[in-house]
């Protein structure tokens, strides 16, 4: 017998019909002996259709009332499913977060999970039920409803997975697995059957989004096995079959069966880059630039100075797009003229295109496979950087298609049509 959380997303949640059918997956699952554990998002489009009304109430919603309104998404969902695992005959019972209870802090909408009670689920499942916990949200200490960010389920199911130690995490979704790249970028995009949690980190963090980035984070810390597979499947496929299907994060890098150098290429669109043109090369220029970016909660991801000719240097970063003119303004008000920057030049058309794997680690001149294999295409590389299991690039946005498919068949990650 195992303990097993399974989280469902909103679109396996989005009808009646598809809340049965996640019924009877886990009812074959409780069948076969296994307690069980269901995390469920709200049914697909409701989350917004909440945030949707408060916006016509108040244009910038209160915190609290927020999450008030966009947690009974959850509420709901779970209380349906447990009718439909009734319905099926299954003994099963749904909680809210508050009455597990999942303590968070008290950042409205974006809150941190400090820790779940087990007392509660273990007494459900010892009784033989199946015990659902509404994903997406939790309570303060002073009793206030909280939730945990857009995709915030994902977080709730690893992180229930973690106080009952559970012996596998399942996120069912609308995707089969991880793909080594966006398969509607590159057709030949292949599921891994096993990542490492460094590269799902990577990936996720570069805009895979096929879970939310701090669920990751949480496996990670508290080693939650996490499986990825889809609820689309037949739901009575055999339970052996199911349970290799997806893909394994996995924390044993022996177990990486597919031992390629890189492992997946990650990109994001959401990128701009501003730089800084001729700053005095002195003590605290980057504190002075980057000091007021960052008290005004703008986050920068790569930065390059080069070294100073003449006593100058220029200073480059970039920011997410959605803050690219709140962080220009912010330059080009304050900051150029107080640190003698020449001149501000910046560029909202750029993408980040980045290669992964932890093989990286043991193989030398894999960035320069990736810079030869951009050469080729003329593709013009404006920024880099690396740890030491990925290397990214800034390179203009309208090339980012290109960039992705050529370096997943440079590094071999095409999936091979004439074998399959
Ligand atoms: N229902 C929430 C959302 O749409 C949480 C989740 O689905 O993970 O963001
Ligand atoms: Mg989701």
């Amino acid at each position: 017998m195992s303990l097993i959380v399974h989280k469902y997303g909103g679109t396996s949640m989005g009808s009646v019909e598809r809340i049965q059918n996640v019924a009877r997956r886990v009812a074959k699952w409780h069948a076969a002996g296994h307690q069980v554990v269901v995390v469920p998002s709200a049914m697909s489009g409701e989350t917004n259709r909440l945030i949707g009304l408060a916006k016509e109430i108040q244009p910038q919603p209160d915190g609290r009332e927020l999450d008030m309104l966009a947690s009974t998404g959850e509420q709901a969902s779970s209380a349906l499913l447990a009718m439909a695992l009734l319905a099926q005959g299954v003994a099963a019972r749904s909680y809210t977060g508050w009455q597990v209870p999942v303590r968070t802090d008290s950042a409205y909408t974006k809150a941190r999970i400090e820790s779940i009670d087990d007392e509660r689920l273990r007494a459900e499942l010892d009784l033989g039920r199946v015990v659902i916990v509404t994903g997406f949200q939790g309570i303060d200490d002073l009793g206030n409803i909280t939730t945990l960010g857009r995709g915030g389920s994902d977080t709730s199911a690893v992180a229930v997975a973690a106080a009952l130690q559970a012996d596998e995490c399942l996120i069912y979704t609308d995707v089969d697995g991880v793909y080594t790249t966006d398969p509607r970028v590159v057709p030949e995009a292949r599921r891994m059957s096993v990542v490492s949690f460094e590269e799902m980190l990577e990936m996720a963090s570069l805009g895979s989004k096929v879970l939310q980035i701090r669920s990751v984070e949480f496996a990670g810390k508290y080693r939650v096995p996490v499986r990825v597979l889809s609820s689309l499947t037949d739901p009575m496929m055999p339970l052996e079959e199911e349970m290799t299907s997806g893909t394994l994060i996995t924390f044993e890098e022996d177990q990486k069966m597919e031992a390629a150098v890189v492992s997946g290429i990650a990109f994001s669109r959401d990128e701009a880059k501003i730089t800084l043109l001729a700053v005095p090369d002195t003590p605290g220029v980057a504190y002075s630039i980057l000091g007021p970016v960052a008290a005004a909660n703008i986050d920068v991801d790569m930065i390059v100075q080069n070294q100073s000719v003449r006593g100058t240097t220029d200073f480059s970063f970039t920011v997410n797009r959605n803050d690219f003119v709140r962080a220009l303004d912010l330059l080009k008000d304050n900051v150029a003229q107080a640190v003698g920057a020449a001149e501000v030049v910046a560029d909202d058309k750029v993408c980040k295109v980045s290669i992964v794997g932890i093989g990286m680690r043991s193989h030398v001149g894999v960035a320069s496979l990736m810079f030869r294999t951009l050469s080729e295409e003329g593709i013009n590389i404006q920024m880099i950087s690396t740890s030491e299991i990925k290397t990214s690039v800034v390179i203009s946005d309208k090339y980012m298609e290109l960039a992705v498919r050529a370096l997943h068949k440079a590094f071999g990650l095409d999936q091979d049509k004439s074998a399959a």
